[in-house]
């Protein structure tokens, strides 16, 4: 395969992110526990995150702006002053959480290292994901940080051009097919797909089981040795 340069996703690929997020909902569902049934307060959060992705993008700030329009649709406009705190110093809290590696991930990268050329290819608010970053502990691993806002086939083209990378030398991995996935084999890339025990339902997609470019494995720990095996590095 002639791999030179391993591009890595870090929310749920090298450190748990989803689960604080999966918290959070059910911390603001009991917040806003008399105002409605529990799963109707789920359905609008859910409702107006996705109608906000597309406006606010991805993160912490995104998220608490949601809770905050669900919160005054839910309360008919008039939000208790109390339970406006409440969501604000949920939604601040969550910017305060630790950055919790996943088993494997250290080792992994100073494996990887050795090989490979390493980027971290992160898709969220700047000002978040760059705190992320410097929380991990992991930056010194990489040789470039690229944080964006989304993912699609043109973000990858233009990061692998930018970064002098051909695709043919390129391998991205990563928990989203949708994001991590399908558009880096579309950019002429491939892709290691590292699933995660939850997934957000906005990255769920099909496996493109038939792209010869397309590798799974099941755990960050099994990485290294995986692409020393298909790139004939061993
Ligand atoms: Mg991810």
């Amino acid at each position: 395969m002639g791999i030179k340069t391993v591009g890595l996703d870090a929310d749920d690929t090298l450190w748990h992110n989803e689960k604080i997020f999966r918290e959070a909902e059910q911390y603001f569902v009991q917040l806003l526990g008399r105002c409605a049934d529990n799963e109707i307060i789920e359905r609008t959060l859910f409702s107006t995150i996705a109608r906000n992705l597309g406006l606010y993008g991805y993160g912490f700030k995104s998220f608490t702006l949601s809770m905050i329009e669900t919160a005054s649709h839910l309360y008919n406009k008039v939000i208790p002053s109390s339970k406006m705190r409440e969501i604000i110093s949920l939604g601040q809290s969550l910017m305060d959480k630790p950055v919790n590696l996943i088993d494997g991930v250290v080792e992994g990268l100073e494996a990887l290292r050795k090989n490979y050329r390493l980027l971290l290819i992160s898709k969220g608010d700047l000002v978040e994901q760059n705190r992320k970053v410097e929380k991990s502990g992991l930056k010194s691993y990489f040789d470039g940080i690229e944080i964006v806002s989304h993912k699609d086939k043109p973000v990858y083209e233009e990061l692998l051009k930018r970064n002098r990378v051909d695709g043919n030398e390129f391998v991205m991995v990563g928990n989203s097919l949708k994001s991590d996935i399908l558009p880096a084999l579309e950019a002429g890339a491939y892709a290691v797909y590292i699933p995660y025990d939850i997934t957000w339902v906005h990255e769920m997609a099909e496996e493109p089981y038939d792209n010869a470019r397309y590798f799974k494995v099941d755990k960050f720990a099994d990485l290294p040795e995986f692409l020393k095996m298909i790139d004939h590095k061993g």
